[in-house]
């Protein structure tokens, strides 16, 4: 096994993986097709302990031509359980990958803990920002290599550990090899909810101070909802959680919900709050949770 630790392996391998086609390829990996034009910037900033608290100043951002963020403000404290909600194709994806920078802002500033990100070296921010998404990357070596992923060098101890605080060590013990079962090709044979809970046994490996999840349970059936929320809701003890909902029922007990539309952000506030503001919010909860 060879294991990748740069963002430009990173690059390499999966252009390599793209070109071979194989299926599945998900939009993380999309995204972490590193863009060369994000540097390091001359006298990059190493970071140690992070607390995760999360400024965005006036932020404007495009992908090509098209103007996706518009002078967005938000501010997010350490510890803080945020949800962003609101339609398909609003934007929630991007603003939370910009704070990896995955992508470099034409204008306004993101900070983490008041530092610029432009000025963080930048293995060292991503190592503090996790990410669970709905499609979960999975290469076809062993579950143990499979959550090492994110922290090659960590011993088999951790990884048992952060497996099962994931709530995935009960199943990888029922593999016929245990930690050493081989992934079938892409992971297909386990099951989403399984992919999901080892994705979020890595971010327990890796420990970062901010995690986000986007939309990382909505393709899930109703028991294997519960066990990966449990396992998300364990993972965001003591980290800044940015949670991006499909279905509403799992953020009620968010501290704040941004609710994005097409002219930006639209409301925040908590559950409650919302519901009482007879708003966006209170039609897209009641609409939705009519058919959930
Ligand atoms: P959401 O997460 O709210 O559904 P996204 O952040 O995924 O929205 O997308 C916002 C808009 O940006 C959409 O119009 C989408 O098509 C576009 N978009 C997303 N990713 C890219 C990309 N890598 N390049 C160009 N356009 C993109
Ligand atoms: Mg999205």
């Amino acid at each position: 096994i060879t294991y990748i630790t740069t963002p430009i392996q990173v690059f390499v391998k999966l252009t390599v993986q793209y070109r071979e086609g194989i299926s599945g390829f998900n939009r993380f990996y999309e995204i972490l097709k590193i863009d060369p034009a994000i540097k390091n910037s001359a006298k990059p900033q190493q970071l140690d302990n992070i607390r995760g608290n999360i400024e965005f100043k006036n932020v404007t951002f495009r992908y090509n031509e098209k103007n996706i963020i518009n002078h967005l403000n938000l501010k997010i404290n350490a510890g803080e359980y945020i949800a962003f909600v609101g339609p398909s194709g609003i934007g929630k994806s991007t603003i939370a990958s910009l704070i990896p920078r995955f992508y470099d802002i034409q204008y306004g500033q993101i900070q983490i803990d008041g530092m610029d990100i432009k000025d963080l070296e930048l293995t060292a921010l991503r190592k503090q920002v996790g990410i669970v998404q709905q499609d979960v990357y999975m290469y076809s070596g062993t579950i143990i290599d499979n959550i090492k992923y994110g922290k090659p060098n960590a011993d088999e101890k951790s990884v048992i550990e952060a497996a099962k605080q994931a709530n995935a060590h009960d199943f990888i013990m029922q593999l016929p090899h245990g930690y050493q079962t081989l992934i079938g090709e892409k992971g297909a044979k386990l099951s989403g909810g399984q992919k999901q809970r080892l994705s979020i046994a890595r971010v327990f490996l890796k420990n970062p101070k901010i995690v986000i999840f986007d939309e990382a349970t909505s393709s899930l059936d109703n028991r294997s909802e519960r066990i990966v929320q449990n396992s998300l809701e364990r993972l965001s003890e003591n980290r800044t959680t940015i949670v991006i909902a499909h279905r509403l029922s799992t953020i009620r007990n968010a501290d704040r919900i941004y609710v994005f539309s097409n002219k930006g952000i639209e409301e925040i506030g908590t559950h409650e709050q919302l519901m009482k503001n007879h708003g966006y919010y209170r039609r897209m909860y009641l609409e939705t949770s009519s058919t959930d």
